[in-house]
């Protein structure tokens, strides 16, 4: 029922390496390399780009999956993410105060990586519901999913399209179409 599929390798594998980039502007920041403001410029930079790629990666790997099934070239939507600049600043501030500047790494690593997979997860959310083809969707469950998230499989379900993929903090969990 668990599996770490392409699809995960790919929204993850980037996610990690987010994760790790804020790690390093982090760093520079507690090194005094850089001020706060440019810190938060620039995190909030690399995080709302991350999002807008993951916004492609889950426009571009959806109508893949529609090509192969139905055996039709389908284009991408083209979908683009929400502006998230504002709630990414105030995410960052709130960051910096709570993080222990001791031991950083782990708390700003797991940031920079939920930002990027909660974008993929609600990009694929947002192209389902914008593709008459796909009916539905199943969870597909990463191997340290949660109870909560093996709870949300319900089987392999059958969500109808127009429900949001729900997700949370650490979520490796990514939905898979079921077409009409
Ligand atoms: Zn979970
Ligand atoms: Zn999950």
């Amino acid at each position: 029922m668990s599996q770490e599929t392409a699809l995960y390798d790919a929204f993850m594998g980037y996610s990690e390496s987010v994760g790790e980039r804020l790690v390093q502007l982090h760093a520079a920041f507690l090194d005094g390399r850089l001020d706060v403001d440019d810190f938060i410029d620039r995190a909030s930079l690399l995080v709302g780009q991350a999002q807008a790629r993951m916004y492609a990666l889950a426009d571009a790997s959806l109508s893949a999956f529609i090509t192969v099934e139905t055996a039709t070239a389908v284009p991408t939507l083209g979908i683009v993410a929400p502006d998230e600049s504002g709630r990414l600043r105030d995410g960052l501030r709130t960051l910096l105060a709570v993080v222990d500047p001791e031991a950083p790494a782990l708390r700003v690593a797991r940031y920079g990586r939920s930002e990027a997979a909660g974008a993929f997860q609600d990009g694929y959310s947002t192209a389902m519901r914008e593709r008459p083809e796909v009916g539905g969707y199943r969870r597909v469950l990463n191997t340290s999913a949660c109870e909560l998230c093996v709870w949300l499989w319900r089987g392999g379900y059958v969500y109808p399209s127009g429900k949001s993929f729900h997700r949370h903090t650490g979520c490796g969990c990514h939905p898979e179409p079921v077409l009409r």
